[in-house]
């Protein structure tokens, strides 16, 4: 099939790599023409593991996939046109939908026959009308709106997108043909069995939020039990194994840590609780979930400070700044709020992280200290402070550690090391909940 992708951003582009991947003729578009320019010349404007060489391939086969600024043109070429764009929080916290309510005018002004076009955004229930709504004003074809919400996760898009565990259709009531066309487009990507859901779009846009936003919840929640479990003296990665192995609960994001961030919990769960707050309906639970995350951030902090006094002068080394591991993406990353405060208390931060760098030198600038090795962050460093959970973490060199650190202390807000084995080594080790 011919495809659009409007929007090419981690959503955007690992969407249209897949697709090309299964043989479609994919056309990328996006507004920034640096990122088309740097994608055109072979390079990648983030990284996701898997990602680059799908996109090479696709890109050097003839027409499979594409890269443009002619939004138009795109549009005239295919059957297909998904929405990719992103949905960052208004202030008030709800979903600023500018960007797609702007992308679906422009499909509407170029399209010139039949066209399925496919919100792949994150967007609150009734997007979907009213992008049928804003399209209908600018063109006399025939078309669908379709809500086809993307359940991917950073770090594990390529496969996650390759290999779902299922894929959500929200159509309008008797919309066959867009249903017929959205089945075939996933057919390839769900031979294993995995179910294509069809249903209404609202309960579609619904079904993301909801995701989402339990899985927030089971961190919030974990992160709340951690820290009784410091309270009371119990060991919050025993509890976990305990109730991880209940089936009826399974053994996912049930790690505690230093709050969850990210370009989708936080946004998705405020707009949830936005959206219905709208309607007049209090979402409890999620505005526990988001005061409980924002509390947790401060958490690491508030060890420090507790070990050390005062942190002015010193220097913490930080292992980790993108907001989870195998991706570059800082938005929301808590080792945000916890550089800021570090740095507001006049500590100072060597920090280190195998991708993020150049994302953490965009928004730190100078004001840290960015370390191309791991162990460059630790040499004269007072403390070392574990703030995302990458692999090349999990068994350093202690004895190395031990040399480069000024005093053997470490800060783990990601339980990757065991507290006996860290006092048996000589460290002075905190964790979380443990
Ligand atoms: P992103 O910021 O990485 O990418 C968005 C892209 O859209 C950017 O390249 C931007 O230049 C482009 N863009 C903006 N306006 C445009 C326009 N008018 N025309 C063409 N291009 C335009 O965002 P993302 O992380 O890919 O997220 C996109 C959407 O998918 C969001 O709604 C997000 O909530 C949702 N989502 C994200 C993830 C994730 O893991 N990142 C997972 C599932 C769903």
């Amino acid at each position: 099939m011919r495809i659009a992708v409007v929007g090419t951003g981690y959503v955007g582009l690992v969407l249209g790599a897949c697709l090309a991947e299964n043989g479609n003729n994919v056309a990328c578009v996006d507004i920034d023409e640096a990122k088309i320019a740097m994608l055109r010349a072979g390079r990648m404007p983030i990284y996701e593991p898997g990602l680059e060489e799908m996109v090479r391939r696709n890109h050097a086969a003839e027409d499979r996939l594409a890269f443009t600024t002619d939004l138009a043109a795109a549009v005239r070429a295919s059957e297909i046109v998904f929405i990719a764009v992103g949905t960052p929080q208004g202030e008030d916290g709800s979903a600023d939908l500018q960007h797609v309510l702007a992308v679906a005018r422009d499909i509407g002004r170029a399209m010139t026959k039949y066209t399925v076009v496919v919100d792949k955004s994150t967007v609150p229930v009734g997007t979907a009308a009213r992008v049928r709504e804003t399209i209908a004003k600018e063109t006399s074809c025939e078309f669908s709106v379709v809500s086809n919400p993307e359940f991917m996760k950073q770090g594990a898009a390529v496969e996650d997108f390759m290999k779902p565990d299922r894929v959500v259709i929200g159509i309008e009531p008797g919309d066959e043909r867009a249903a017929a066309l959205m089945k075939e487009l996933y057919a390839p990507f769900t031979r294993t069995g995995a179910p294509i859901l069809t249903m209404d779009t609202a309960s579609a846009e619904m079904s993301k939020y909801a995701a989402n936003s339990i899985l927030a919840t089971r961190i919030s929640f974990m992160n709340e039990i951690a820290n009784v479990c410091e309270a009371v003296g119990a060991d919050v990665d025993e509890v976990r194994k305990a109730i991880g192995s209940d089936r009826r609960i399974g053994t996912s994001f049930l790690f505690p840590g230093v709050g969850y961030g990210g370009s989708c919990f936080p946004k998705d769960v405020r707009a949830l609780v936005k959206s219905a707050a709208d309607r007049g309906y209090d979402f409890q639970i999620l505005r526990a979930v988001e005061a409980v995350n924002c509390a947790q951030k401060e958490r690491l902090v508030d060890k420090m400070q507790a070990h050390f006094g005062r942190l002015e002068g010193r220097t913490l080394a930080l292992w980790g700044l993108a907001f989870k591991p195998r991706t570059d993406d800082m938005r929301e990353a808590p080792a945000i709020a916890i550089i800021n405060r570090l740095l507001r208390l006049g500590a100072l931060v060597r920090a280190y992280d195998p991708e993020a760098t150049s994302t953490a030198r965009r928004l730190f600038g100078d004001r840290i200290a960015l370390c191309d090795k791991s162990y460059d962050a630790l040499a004269g460093a007072d403390a070392l402070a574990i703030i995302t959970e990458w692999n090349e973490f999990r068994e350093p060199d202690f004895q190395r550690m031990r040399r480069l650190l000024k005093a053997p202390v470490v800060f783990d807000g990601r339980n990757i090391y065991s507290p006996a084995h860290m006092r048996a080594l000589g460290f002075t080790y905190y964790s979380i909940g443990r």
